[in-house]
């Protein structure tokens, strides 16, 4: 049975007729920057997430520059985000030679701990940057309730959970990325919302926000096309990538509902099994289940033999991630240690995602789950 970890042709398959009409229609348009296709998908967009703005970029890593860009930071302010995350979200806050203040994550749900984050906060501490990591929210009332007390700005990395959702205890529920002061996404083809190439976008409710940046993204220009305010960035969307997402948008709940009917799938094969850990969703959240990932409680070595059977069978896995933040070499001259932060360090020793994507068949699902279960108790026996 041939499986892939994330399977965008079969998905394209399926919506063929139509992109294949919009791509062609944006070719003959001349617009290829701008123009109506990226009018529309921001639109719809906005609408999708019940958001005010919507600003769309080139990347997920640019949206995240661009959003601490228009926060009007100082060198050496310090940004608070989780110790176990894909590696972008603290690059931006370097590049801009913020200070990435790491926290620890929480063992069952992998995102930020808040009960560490208020001991990090000092009087540099200037934004909150959680990750919604793996398609499920991050804990987003105390974060916001804490960043209110000491006045941060929250900008919430969505670059993996488009379409989650998040509970709050008055009862009211928000998608993620549209909950703090800035939320940002990527495009990248293998996201819940994946265009074929690159692309982001960056959301916020406030209009003075939303204008610093849409000018950041285009140069520094506001209105008066040669006249540039700021020193800003060149961040855009192409309209062939815009009228990609534009139908797959219509689509993305449903693509979301098979990723969580996977994940049931999965949870039930490995119900039970001593030392496998399934993910779980808390009460009033939505998971979209970017990823799949297991924690295997027997720690690294037992981890890659497992790993390198599956690799060995040619079905495929993955390691998101193999290393913290704090301890990647690009990071070692804010002198984080093995030790600082011991989940984040446990996780990266014992997570593996296994084939996640729209398209997954039940078969498909217990085949795969069959062959790990094979090569776990093969491994734990030897
Ligand atoms: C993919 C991703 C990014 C970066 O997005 P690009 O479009 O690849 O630049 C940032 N943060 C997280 C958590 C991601 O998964």
């Amino acid at each position: 049975m041939k499986i892939q970890m994330v399977d965008t042709l079969t998905q394209y398959q399926h919506i063929r007729e139509e992109v294949d009409a919009a791509v062609m229609e944006v070719i003959k348009s001349g617009f290829y920057i701008g123009g109506p296709k990226v009018n529309s998908f921001k639109e719809n967009l906005t609408q999708y997430l019940n958001a005010n703005f919507v600003i769309p970029c080139a990347n997920g890593t640019d949206a995240l520059q661009v959003a601490l860009m228009a926060l009007n930071l100082e060198p050496g302010d310090e940004v608070i985000t989780p110790a176990f995350t894909y590696f972008a979200t603290a690059e931006v806050v370097a590049l801009l030679r913020l200070n990435p203040v790491f926290v620890d994550v929480d063992p069952v749900t992998f995102n930020i701990d808040v009960k560490q984050i208020e001991a990090k906060i000092t009087p540099r501490t200037k934004v909150i940057l959680p990750v919604h990591l793996f398609g499920l929210p991050a804990d987003m009332e105390p974060i916001l309730q804490l960043a209110k007390k000491h006045q941060l700005a929250v900008v919430e990395d969505n670059a993996q959970a488009i379409g989650a959702e998040y509970r709050f205890s008055d009862g009211k529920v928000l998608k993620t990325g549209v909950m703090g002061d800035i939320g940002t996404t990527s495009f990248y083809p293998s996201k819940n919302l994946g265009a074929y190439g690159d692309g982001g976008a960056i959301f916020t409710q406030n209009d003075k926000l939303a204008h610093a940046l849409l000018r950041i993204c285009n140069h520094g220009v506001s209105s008066n096309r040669y006249l540039h305010e700021v020193i800003g960035v060149n961040s855009r969307l192409d309209a062939i990538q815009a009228a990609i997402l534009d139908i797959k948008l219509r689509h993305l709940d449903l693509y979301n509902q098979n990723r969580i009917q996977a994940a049931a799938w999965y949870n039930e094969c490995f119900k039970g099994i001593d030392g496998i850990l399934t993910p779980s969703t808390p009460e009033g959240y939505k998971h979209v289940f970017h990823q799949y990932t297991l924690r295997l409680t027997g720690g690294r070595e037992l981890r890659d033999a497992v790993k390198a059977c599956m690799d060995q069978a040619g079905i495929p896995s993955m390691i998101y991630y193999p290393v913290p933040l704090h301890l990647q070499e690009a990071y070692a001259p804010y002198g984080y240690k093995a030790g600082d932060y011991p989940v984040s360090e446990q996780l990266s020793a014992e997570v593996i995602s296994l084939p996640m994507h729209s398209e997954l068949t039940k078969d498909q699902v217990h085949f795969v789950a069959e062959q790990f279960l094979q090569f776990y108790h093969q491994t734990v026996k030897a």
